[in-house]
């Protein structure tokens, strides 16, 4: 495998990106075949991206079976596989130019402590998920700041949505399914850029990389939509080129339920293993996604 840092000149592309956390599963299958038939509609190359920026979940041996996984379905990167993990400088001067623009702070709650207000606020603890971070650490004053990083408090680095918007000016974002969407924050609140323990997050990573490697469609699961806005506003400010989105449904078992490795979702591996063909897995996976579109 070859791992590079660098641009790809921007030749248009698409990409699947998965995280290395675990084997394959359909609903992975179903995501990456969606992206090499749309990179083949818009003659845009096909490549795959390694998504482990999370240090303690990402894992090395995982990295080889998901690419030996996607290579068995035919699925190749046409370009060089990067590694998320290896672009931390790059992702560092995107976060300096963010901190240039006065939209970052840093954070220094811990999840207890954003799950004890939620509580407080009336919220059911098992809701601290989607709820919004109230910004109780844009509040601090510079002061308190520069004492709790000078005594070794870990943070991490949020940025200021409204004052980000602000700056950008009203934004919009086009799924070619979903359709157009003004940029709206309210269900992300001033989300993290950079966690506590690595210089980027899903956000800022996704974002830098997909205009780096010059992906001109998004294509990823429905459930990922949320996430959206925080990518558009993300390329304002770092005057990226714009993508068009296509979410695409996502795969279900036979209860209706997302597949998830920690469900126990039978792996690509599990299937090869069973003597299935990599067309009729691809097949069946296209079948439990489309199968929903039907309900
Ligand atoms: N790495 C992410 C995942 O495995 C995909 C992110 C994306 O496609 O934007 O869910």
């Amino acid at each position: 495998m070859s791992i590079e840092s660098g641009s790809t000149g921007n030749a248009p592309a698409v990409r699947f990106a998965p995280s290395p956390t675990g084997d394959l599963h359909l609903g992975h299958a179903f995501s990456a075949g969606y992206a090499a038939q749309r990179g083949g509609d818009l003659g845009a190359r096909f490549l795959i991206r390694i998504e482990d920026i999370d240090r303690g979940r990402s894992r090395p041996e995982f990295i080889d079976r998901n690419l030996e996984d996607l290579a068995w379905l035919g699925l190749v990167s046409e370009g060089e596989v990067w590694r998320q993990s290896g672009r931390m400088v790059v992702y560092r001067q995107a976060l300096e130019r963010l901190d240039g623009q006065g939209v970052l702070y840093p954070c220094f709650c811990t999840r207890a402590d954003i799950r004890r207000e939620i509580e407080a606020m009336g919220g059911a603890p098992q809701d601290h998920v989607g709820h919004v971070y109230s910004g109780k650490c844009r509040h601090l004053s510079a002061m308190e700041r520069q004492d709790r990083i000078g005594r070794g408090d870990p943070y991490a680095i949020r940025l200021d949505g409204g004052r980000a918007l602000d700056l950008s000016g009203p934004l919009t974002w086009t799924d070619v399914t979903h359709g157009t969407f003004a940029v709206d924050l309210s269900a992300l609140g001033d989300f993290v850029v950079a966690r506590k323990d690595t210089p980027t997050s899903y956000h800022l990573a996704v974002t830098v990389d997909d205009a780096a490697q010059g992906v001109v469609r998004v294509t990823r699961g429905e459930d990922l939509l949320s996430s959206t806005p925080a990518h558009r506003l993300l390329q304002a400010l770092l005057g990226l080129d714009v993508p068009v989105w296509d979410h695409h449904l996502l795969v279900v078992d036979d209860d209706g339920r997302r597949l998830a490795k920690r469900l126990g979702s039978p792996s690509l591996r599990d299937m090869r293993e069973a003597g299935l063909s990599p067309q009729s897995v691809l097949e069946t996976a296209a079948a439990r996604a489309i199968g929903r579109a039907a309900n």
